[in-house]
């Protein structure tokens, strides 16, 4: 069964002086937010600092523990966290720390190569209901087989761009040069295997950084590996149990993946309790196919290991076609569906409205306020626009269901202060909630009400044939 942390077990492990270091007013308060997974235990400061505590805090760090450990790559405000899972499926609890994504750069590149293509990494981003869609590392791969080369490329790269980085070589010699140079930046090791293992090991614990496991087809080593380090006191480990895609083999990876943490979570072996990784970029080792072809299957891959259970993902392809979907599909799968995605209830303003201008109206269904918002930005109008509460649903569903009503639209228009503000009182309503204008016009006397479009791209030419008009004559 999945460890799910209840409020209490955590409360049990607190000082309980309700002393308010840790933000909340109350120890069970804090404990209900570690719960969650939206705090950390950390955030306790007494429980780490007084003596006294010194049992209790032994206590706190098992019982808080995910069976799936998180490890840390990178230094704030530069880091990124993964793994930190607690169940098999979304539904169960939210799901914290997405899948991060690394994209490769290769240390034989010319110095303006790479540097370009890291920005161009780095600053690759687009939005998507509000949240800003973006990659997370930069994997350094070592094809010379140099550690002064390597380390030059690392060298560079910690000058150029702030995102945390992946050293990848089994060659300790190569690794070693990298990390005087970045050591102290936290990057992660790629990899320690069978042959390695224990410069490696002993790299990791020099410069304090997490190292990735790696054993392709071979559980057994990848588990007896992981024994090792745990014992030396090693925990910042990522385990990379091997990606396979030719053929039937994509299907015995993703079933590896799927029994390694179901083994941790809901068997509670703390030997495969670390994050997982998988590597899509193998595809382009594929001596068949062309180079399209490639791209669309490290695409599938990374969205299908990402679906079962990896914690980070190394890619090659740099084109957003390949990368989009992948950050779609992250942000759907780290959303919480019990949660439905909302924006505050309020008044919003587009460009700059003064007091003859428009107030559209909509539900505060985040997909819906930024597609709304988008559409009266591309109508080039200076706007209100005033969020009611629709409990987080669509027009359609709230106004179908009654959780949208005329006197919630109404509501919120007064409480906005347009009201007064206004000397053209004109409210848009979407178009599906067309059948609440008539109960809006009694409930707002002096307010000219229209219906808008029913899907909001149609809003740049209801507001050229219709509204422009309208506002004209009132
Ligand atoms: S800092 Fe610790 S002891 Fe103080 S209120 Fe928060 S949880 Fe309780």
């Amino acid at each position: 069964m999945p460890k799910i942390l209840r409020p209490l077990e955590v409360y049990g492990v607190l000082p309980q002086t309700n002393c308010g270091e840790c933000g909340e007013s109350t120890c069970m308060a804090f404990a209900a937010k570690v719960a969650d997974g939206v705090a950390d235990i950390t955030q306790c400061k007494p429980l780490f600092k007084d003596p006294k505590y010194k049992s209790k805090l032994q206590k706190a760090l098992e019982v808080t523990r995910p069976p799936v450990k998180p490890v840390t790559i990178g230094t704030p405000p530069c880091q990124v966290i993964i793994g930190g899972k607690r169940v098999m499926y979304r539904h169960e609890l939210t799901y914290h720390n997405p899948t991060a994504i690394a994209v490769d750069v290769i240390d034989d590149m010319d110095a303006d190569s790479l540097i370009k293509r890291a920005k161009a990494i780095e600053s690759y981003s687009f939005e998507r209901i509000g949240q800003q869609l973006k990659l997370n590392l930069i994997a350094l791969r070592c094809v010379s087989d140099s550690p002064e080369k390597f380390a030059k490329a690392a060298d560079m790269l910690s000058k150029n761009v702030s995102l945390p980085l992946i050293l990848c070589s089994y060659n300790p010699d190569v690794i070693e040069e990298a990390l005087t140079v970045v050591g102290d930046k936290r990057p992660l090791i790629y990899a320690a295997t069978k042959d390695n293992w224990k410069e490696m090991l002993d790299l990791a614990s020099k410069y304090k950084c997490p190292i990735a496991i790696s054993s392709p087809g071979n559980l057994d080593m990848l588990k007896s590996l992981a024994s090792t380090f745990v014992g030396t006191g090693m925990e910042d480990i990522v385990l990379d149990p091997g990606t396979f895609v030719r053929g039937d083999s994509l299907a015995e990876t993703i079933n590896i993946f799927t029994m390694l943490r179901r083994a941790a979570i809901e068997k509670g072996d703390k030997l495969v309790g670390f994050p997982l990784m998988a590597v899509p970029a193998v595809v382009w080792m594929d001596p068949e196919g062309d180079e399209v072809e490639k791209k669309m299957k490290e695409s599938y891959v990374a969205s299908i290991m990402m679906t079962r259970y990896a914690d980070l993902l190394i890619m090659h392809s740099f084109d957003p076609w390949v990368l989009m979907p992948l950050l779609v599909w992250r942000q759907n799968i780290y959303t919480d569906p019990r949660v439905p995605p909302s924006v505050k209830p309020g008044v919003y303003e587009i460009g700059k409205p003064t007091d003859v201008s428009p107030v559209f109206a909509t539900g505060n269904f985040a997909l819906t306020y930024f597609l709304v918002r988008g559409d009266i930005e591309n109508a080039k109008i200076d706007a209100y626009l005033v969020v009611a509460d629709s409990e987080g649903l669509s027009v359609e569903s709230s106004v179908a269901g009654r959780r949208l009503t005329a006197e919630k639209f109404a509501e919120a228009i007064k409480s906005s202060g347009l009201d007064q503000k206004l000397k053209k009182k004109v409210l848009i309503i979407p178009g599906r909630a067309a059948r609440l204008s008539g109960e809006l016009e009694e409930l707002l006397p002096g307010w000219k009400i229209l219906v808008g479009p029913r899907d909001s791209s149609a809003i740049p030419e209801f507001v050229e044939k219709v509204l422009k008009k309208e506002m004209e004559l009132t």
